[in-house]
């Protein structure tokens, strides 16, 4: 079959390698002029099936204000409170009954657990060096804060996964470098966890795509899809190209002018900072990830670099500027934890990057409601864990095999009424 895929971020471009490897003629566009250059451009590369980063699916139960209070909490911009992030906030506080968000985080680690497999079949078997190290600390800072990780910890039992609770003097054996370890009160260390370079990967996902025979059209933007008989995509010079299926993997939803789904208020745009420095004392950084619970803070190492990522702004659209306070925070957790550890002069790089949050956390994967017109798309805090899984997925619905894992907790149409 001939398909289509717009987008060349990570999931684009592991979205393109599953359907040629299962022997279809795969053209990818991008509007950029090369891969990876939105949101799986600098993020903070941990790659985990505890599905505990910051802002991921919701894991607590409880009353609807309070699960407002809690994810508003998390919002570093003064300006969100606007009607529309309002009415998503309040929507996203909403499905709280314990059974759901159970069934949500079980299924968020399950595919994670998929990606992982998947993502590490294909590095032995093209046997790739990718920068990655192994294993994540989450720091809590009192009691109230590990109370906050009991229902997560629960899951993560359930789901036969390892982790241990650490005190101080055990930190130091995971991360000899951190600083003020007297003033943690306790650490959650999961040993599955790792950091990996997700722009590396996918570049070389991307040229082993190529060899595949999928062709990539860079600096080429879509601007219009029909869907009427066999999908057709509309190219900004205005010329159309017909497929037998297209695939949107553009990270967020296209404009209702673009692609009529109905489902634009089941997401939310979130934008993080991630700043990235080279290591001056290798003795002095993090051997891996480190997360601040209180802030959300994310340290890793990624080879040579620190890379650090917080904050988060929600549908702040309209401006590139960045917000000094949370760029300033970023450094001072950096500093705080890790003195030393970076060479600030040899080159600094702050970024700010989008991710796409549904309602309850797990991606847009499945038909778009129209014939031969399939999203991969909104991937929220997870979005480098889940490409390969939500890739693989993805390339079974539409050949119509049966699928890794059910696909209905997936489907674009869930949010429909
Ligand atoms: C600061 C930050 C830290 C993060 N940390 C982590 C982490 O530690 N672990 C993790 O698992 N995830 C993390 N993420 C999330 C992860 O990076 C993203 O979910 C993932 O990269 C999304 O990949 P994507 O391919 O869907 O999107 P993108 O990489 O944004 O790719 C989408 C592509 O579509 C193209 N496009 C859009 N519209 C069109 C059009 N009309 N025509 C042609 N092309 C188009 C864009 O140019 C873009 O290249 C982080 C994200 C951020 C911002």
């Amino acid at each position: 079959m001939k398909i289509a895929i717009v987008g060349a971020g990570v999931v684009g471009i592991t979205t393109a390698h599953e359907l040629a490897e299962a022997g279809h003629a795969v053209t990818v566009f991008e509007k950029n002029g090369a891969a990876s250059e939105s949101s799986s451009f600098a993020n903070g590369g941990i790659h985990c099936n505890s599905f505990t980063l910051p802002l991921s699916a919701s894991t607590f139960t409880g009353h609807k204000l309070r699960r407002f209070w809690q994810t508003t909490r998390q919002m570093s911009h003064s300006n969100w409170a606007t009607p529309a992030n309002f009415r998503w906030l309040w929507a996203q506080s909403s499905p709280a009954e314990a059974a759901k968000v159970c069934a949500i985080q079980s299924y968020g680690q399950q595919m994670a657990r998929l990606g992982m497999e998947v993502t590490d079949t294909l590095i032995s078997h093209h046997q790739w060096e990718i920068e990655q190290s192994e294993g994540q600390l989450i720091l809590l800072s009192n009691e109230a804060e590990l109370n906050g990780y009991s229902a997560r910890l629960q899951f993560l039992k359930d789901a036969e996964q390892n982790y241990r609770l650490l005190d101080r003097e055990e930190m130091e054996v995971h991360e000899p470098a951190l600083h003020g370890a007297d003033k943690i009160f306790k650490a959650i260390h999961l040993p599955g966890d790792r950091v990996m370079n997700c722009r590396q990967f996918s570049l070389l996902v991307k040229q082993a795509a190529q060899r595949n025979g999928v062709d990539f059209h860079f600096d080429t933007e879509i601007t219009g899809l029909q869907a009427q008989g066999k999908p057709q995509v509309r190219l900004k010079t205005g010329d159309t190209q017909s497929f037998d299926h297209v695939v949107i993997c553009t990270e967020s939803l296209p404009r209702e002018d673009v692609l009529k789904t109905g489902l634009q208020t089941s997401t939310a745009r979130i934008d993080s900072y991630a700043l990235s420095a080279a290591i001056r004392e290798p003795l002095n950084a993090p051997r891996s990830a480190v997360q601040d619970c209180r802030s959300g803070i994310t340290i890793t190492r990624i080879g040579k670099r620190l890379r650090v990522c917080g904050g988060a702004e929600l549908n702040k659209s309209g401006t590139n500027e960045h917000d000094k306070r949370v760029v300033n925070k970023l450094f001072r957790t950096l500093d705080q934890y890790f003195p030393g550890a970076a060479n600030y002069p040899a080159g600094t790089q702050i970024w700010r990057g989008s991710r796409t949050f549904t309602l309850d956390g797990l991606p847009l994967v499945g038909s778009a409601g129209l014939p031969g017109v399939w999203l991969n798309l909104a991937h929220g805090a997870n979005g480098w864990t889940l490409a390969t899984a939500s890739a693989r997925l993805l390339s079974e619905q539409i050949t119509g095999q049966s699928t890794s894992l059910p696909s209905e907790p997936l489907s674009p149409q869930r949010f429909i009424r």
